[in-house]
């Protein structure tokens, strides 16, 4: 990487997404370890109030840009996290969804290698589709619909490991990659349709609490510093360690126990409502973490019910400041 000669000495971090959920908060904690970030994001499911509060900081910069465009900037370490997460929010846009999984996958590949920079990409449990092996290990190759409403986020992101494997086999790009398992907390768009976000508003507002399904299936709930807390162990190991890892916290709910759970915590007056499941949507996942525990020494520390409070504070002062402003959030 050029250096300017009038610079710092901090380290350059690129995270592009950086205005979403995960991004602002790794953005927050790049900050805390006295780096100089780029939040590069398109603003397509961010949003700049996720990271206004750091944007006094002079070393933080916000550059808006769809990855799908190549980049040309000079930084040390990259993290990829462009990408709408969501299913509400990438099934809206298929095929941008491909799009920014896998042109973006190649333009911050392309940027990696021009730079000698290391590289982490946000990849997903949804690499493992509607899993028939359970625990979900790293060694499972999944069972995903290719055409099926769920694959343009599940197959890009596929891609986009295979990209990343190939870029570090055929030109020597040195890669992390992590599959993040349902993670939740404050920043989390509150209206993404995602099961934790969409049960805490409609908690609070005591409206239906809409269970898809009979809430039999099943998923893994992470707080968002421990898995913060994993992205930086992960890029700050040994080059050897390429992964992918899974990232998550192995404690698994019913999504009907979630439901319950949170109407308890939100003392709510809601009544539990059944709705169809939607397609494919997988059953079970729990994640296998112990290549995470003894390659990084990492496991989630915040237990379901702490983090969900933490989670119901953030809804409860947005739902606040809706209310104050007669708007909607
Ligand atoms: P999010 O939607 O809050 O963040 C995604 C960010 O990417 C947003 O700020 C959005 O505006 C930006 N973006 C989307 N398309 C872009 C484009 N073409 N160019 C530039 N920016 C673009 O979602 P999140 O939960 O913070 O997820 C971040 C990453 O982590 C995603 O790649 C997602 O696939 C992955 N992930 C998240 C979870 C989870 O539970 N939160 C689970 C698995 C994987
Ligand atoms: N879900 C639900 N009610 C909702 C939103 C989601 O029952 O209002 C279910 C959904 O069908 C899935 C689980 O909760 O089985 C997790 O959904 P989410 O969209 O959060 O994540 P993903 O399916 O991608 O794991």
């Amino acid at each position: 990487m050029r250096k300017n000669k009038f610079e710092n000495e901090r380290k350059k971090v690129l995270v592009t997404g950086g205005g979403g959920f995960l991004g602002s908060h790794l953005c927050e904690k790049l900050l805390n370890e006295n780096c100089e970030v780029i939040c590069l994001d398109n603003f397509y499911t961010g949003s700049k109030q996720n990271i206004f509060h750091l944007t006094k900081n002079p070393y933080f910069e916000v550059l808006r840009h769809d990855v799908c465009f190549p980049m040309y900037l000079e930084v040390d370490e990259i993290y990829n996290l462009a990408c709408p997460a969501s299913p509400i929010h990438y099934q809206e846009d298929p095929v941008q969804t491909v799009k920014t999984s896998v042109h973006g996958a190649i333009n911050v590949l392309g940027l990696a290698k021009r730079l000698n920079a290391k590289i982490f990409q946000a990849s997903t449990s949804e690499v493992y589709g509607d899993p028939f092996v359970h625990p979900q290990k790293e060694e499972y190759f999944g069972n995903v619909n290719p055409i099926g409403i769920r694959a343009c986020y599940d197959e890009s992101k596929r891609c986009a490991e295979t990209l990343f494997f190939d870029y570090h086999r055929q030109y020597n790009v040195f890669i992390k990659v992590c599959r993040i398992f349902n993670t939740y907390g404050p920043r989390m768009h509150p209206q993404d349709g995602r099961v934790v976000s969409n049960f805490i508003v409609q908690a609070l507002k005591n409206e239906d609490i809409t269970v898809y399904g009979q809430g039999k299936q099943t998923r893994s709930f992470c707080y968002v510093d421990d898995l913060i807390d994993g992205f930086r162990k992960l890029m700050d190991s040994n080059d050897s360690i390429t992964g992918p890892i899974n990232l998550g916290n192995p404690i698994e709910f019913t999504i009907i126990e979630l439901a319950n759970l949170i109407m308890k915590l939100t003392s709510s007056k809601s009544k539990i409502i059944f709705k169809d499941l939607p397609q494919d949507d997988p059953k079970q996942r729990k994640p296998d973490i112990s290549k995470a525990k003894k390659l990084l020494n990492w496991e989630p520390k915040v237990h379901l019910e702490e983090g969900l409070f933490k989670t119901i504070e953030y809804f409860d002062s947005l739902l606040s400041k809706e209310n104050d402003l007669k708007v909607n959030l």
